[in-house]
């Protein structure tokens, strides 16, 4: 076992340890889609002084040392900036994280009736294991955009009094022998991805249980031929809380990146002195590899990179190339941590363990380290002195043994401009399941680690 970090934590930091914590549940239950996450961080942005870079833009307001600008990308990607001493051809300090998470999606024709019930039709999002969607409760969100272009919002199953929904699940009396009989058994293998439908309603119109549903639909404003132009996403229903008897972990929905992307903002706006620029980047699509107008392979960063060395008067092709060669950048995401449960599958030397604190992972990629970037060790040396001086509670890892575990993150995209990248995130417990596993030190030594990262000029 590695070493616990609570065990040398004083009554002060535990107290700290537990606010952050506090606050972090709060977003997280109320933040379950990529839009929620940028309405409720556009808010907090704007609440500590960050402001719309758009608007900067249409009033050519020039950016100087200490000014705050944010922009937001088709409301699910963002990016903030704190604007240093240096010029910006000296590079910047970056993190970024993503804020989409795996789920179910609603199909863009989901309505449909089957054997008296009305059910809605989902394609997964991301990697999930099909059989962890069935018999739990579950919550839609997400938006219809109507032909006039005003949007209704949707999140249904979140109050108290709200329905909720579900995939159910057959009885183990009827599952044991008669394997094929029926394709939701309780197991990975024997749940297909197209048998993942919502039961929505039962009650009859005409005959017919879709009709009942759409009679409720309309009421709401919503006609069958609106989903054509919906994002509604199927997540799990209820509130981030306490996991265990002694306050040290948190269960939730989506710590996958979420947990990051809120301690960039926060360590964003925490930062104080700044002498390089610096950014945090917030992206969507990550789950399914980061395509997309909203995902990391998408312009917007550069494109808003660039406004802002416009604003403070520094745009020249060259330099704005200078400026990325030369940022440096913390790829804030989650890894998987040692799990009791499943020992079989790790390689205990070089796992991440929950209260190791921040799990670094030099390179990602799976089966001969493919398409990872690889971090520079002179650019790990450095890291390294700065966790030291601000003992900061660190781990370097791999996520699984050799040639079974591996995954992907958005590094290797920015590290495409010749910046120094690395991955740096939290040890996560069922992760990729409905519900996650984090320990609040790690929470609160990622943060600390990504507020020294950009406070730190010399590197
Ligand atoms: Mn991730
Ligand atoms: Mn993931």
């Amino acid at each position: 076992m590695k070493d616990n970090a609570w065990t040398g934590c004083t009554q002060q930091q535990i107290k700290e340890i537990g606010l952050f914590s506090q606050e972090y549940k709060s977003f997280l239950s109320q933040s379950k889609t990529e839009r929620e996450c940028i309405k409720y961080f556009s808010k907090l942005l704007e609440e500590n002084g960050f402001l719309k870079l758009s608007d900067a833009i249409a009033n050519k307001t020039p950016l100087k040392q200490g000014d705050k600008v944010y922009a937001v990308n088709m409301n699910k990607a963002l990016v903030a900036f704190v604007i240093g001493k240096e010029v910006l051809q000296k590079g910047m300090n970056i993190l970024c994280a993503h804020i989409d998470s795996p789920r179910l999606d609603l199909k863009s024709n989901p309505v449909y009736e089957e054997d008296g019930f009305c059910m809605f039709d989902t394609h997964y999002y991301g990697g999930i294991k099909h059989y962890h969607w069935v018999a739990l409760p579950l919550a839609l969100h997400g938006l219809v955009c109507k032909k006039d272009g005003s949007k209704i919002d949707i999140c249904i199953g979140e109050k108290e009094d709200d329905p909720v929904f579900g995939v159910t699940d057959l009885l183990p009396h009827l599952t044991e022998k008669e394997k094929g009989f029926n394709k939701l058994l309780s197991k990975q293998e024997e749940i297909e991805g197209e048998v993942l439908n919502l039961i929505v309603g039962s009650k009859l119109k005409g005959g017919s249980a879709k009709a009942k549903i759409l009679e409720v639909l309309q009421e709401k404003g919503i006609q069958e031929k609106d989903f054509y132009s919906a994002e509604i996403e199927v997540v799990p229903a209820g509130k981030a809380r306490d996991f265990g008897l002694d306050e040290s972990m948190i269960i939730g929905y989506g710590h996958d990146d979420r947990s990051c992307a809120y301690c960039c903002i926060r360590a964003l706006i925490d930062s104080q002195n700044l002498a390089k620029t610096s950014a945090v980047m917030l992206v969507d699509k990550e789950e399914t590899g980061s395509p997309g107008a909203t995902g990391m392979k998408s312009k917007f960063f550069e494109n808003m990179i660039a406004e802002v060395m416009n604003l403070m008067g520094e745009y020249r092709e060259l330099d704005f190339k200078r400026a990325m060669n030369k940022s440096q950048v913390i790829s804030c995401d989650v890894t998987s941590g040692f799990d009791p449960n499943g020992k079989q599958q790790y390689y205990k030397n070089t796992e991440a363990f929950l209260n190791g604190g921040v799990a670094f992972s030099k390179y990602t990629g799976s089966k001969g380290k493919s398409d990872s970037n690889d971090a520079n060790p002179e650019f790990i040396a450095r890291l390294r002195k700065i966790l030291d001086e601000n003992k900061i509670v660190y781990q370097f890892t791999e996520m699984g043994k050799v040639d079974q575990g591996g995954g992907g993150t958005i590094s290797s995209i920015l590290a495409e401009y010749g910046m120094e990248v690395i991955d740096a995130g939290l040890p996560v417990l069922s992760m990729h399941a409905p519900w996650e596993v984090i320990s609040k030190l790690d929470l609160f030594e990622n943060y600390r680690f990504y507020k020294t990262f950009v406070e730190t000029t010399n590197f």
